[in-house]
């Protein structure tokens, strides 16, 4: 048996090398691109575009973009690491969820009016704690919306909606509107334990079918898909989502088809304390 568990140690080391690896080229990969473009248009100015005014403004403008990009992956990278780095040690402090999806719709407002595109929070009215780190918390509700307004056409609304006492192994059952619920983390399921949810949902092009269960890997993408252009993604955003709600023992679904729009859910375990009256204590 020793031997056997050696051998398996060695494997799983292994393993977790060849995905460093693959994750280290990816993300070389991806912070290449934006910067191969920066170099180029540096050379075309120092050239020929010197003198004209008007492709220096364009080129200009063409490399703030790219430089934001860089900039959103550095972001997105440190993040997943130190994200990572903590996943193992259970989160401390409290953390109202209505409040921090409040603080979230606050937070892109000048974005979701840019896009013409209405955020909306439908909640109890009262508290809904959890046991969490309020900035990581923040983070997933905030990815999960910004997707939703990233693949929503102006006009469109993206809903979030905060739901409390929940059962996670309520049996999921068949839906009216006939779309599956896909788990994309399925926590460990504690006796008793009552669970809080944030669904966001969007109403833009929606997903297919093969492409959900991949949706949390780093970097992936569906090919082809619009996102209304100045916005691309880093693709680490639901990588982020994911190890975050793993750190705080939560559980994330989707339920999206083409031409369906898409709902995310994140469910946590709620504080052990009834939410309403944990303050007075
Ligand atoms: P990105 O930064 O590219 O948005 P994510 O990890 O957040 O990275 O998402 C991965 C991919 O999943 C996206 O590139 C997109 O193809 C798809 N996706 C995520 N959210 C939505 C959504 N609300 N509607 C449609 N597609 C989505």
């Amino acid at each position: 048996p020793l031997a056997i568990l050696a051998l398996r140690d060695e494997t799983d080391v292994r393993r977790m090398e060849l995905m460093r690896v693959d994750f280290l080229a990816n993300a070389s990969h991806e912070l290449r691109t934006p910067l191969a473009s920066l170099s180029g248009f540096i050379e075309t100015l120092k050239g020929h575009a010197r003198d004209d005014a008007v492709a220096r403004d364009r080129f200009l403008d063409i490399m703030a973009t790219q430089a934001e990009r860089m900039s959103r992956l550095v972001a997105d990278l440190l993040s997943l690491s130190r994200i990572e780095l903590n996943e193992h040690i259970p989160p401390s402090g409290r953390v109202d969820l209505a409040r921090a999806a409040s603080d979230v719709v606050d937070a892109v407002s000048v974005l979701s009016q840019e896009r013409g595109v209405v955020v909306t929070l439908q909640s109890d009215g009262g508290k809904i704690n959890i046991d969490g780190d309020r900035d990581e918390i923040i983070q997933v509700i905030q990815n999960l919306v910004d997707n939703g307004i990233k693949y929503s056409a102006p006009g469109q609304s993206v809903e979030i909606v905060i739901r409390r006492d929940l059962h996670i192994d309520a049996a999921p059952g068949p839906r009216t509107d006939g779309l599956t619920r896909l788990p994309l983390l399925t926590p460990d399921r504690e006796a008793g334990v009552l669970y809080a949810a944030v669904t966001v949902r969007d109403h833009g092009p929606g997903i297919a079918r093969e492409h959900l269960p991949r949706l949390t890997e780093r970097f992936y993408r569906v090919e082809g898909q619009k996102s209304g252009g100045e916005r691309p993604g880093t693709g680490l955003g639901l990588a982020i989502v994911k190890h975050i709600v793993n750190r705080h023992r939560g559980g994330l679904t989707v339920v999206s088809a083409p031409g369906e729009g898409a709902a995310f859910s994140a469910y946590f375990p709620m504080s052990p304390i009834r939410s309403e009256t944990s303050d007075a204590i």
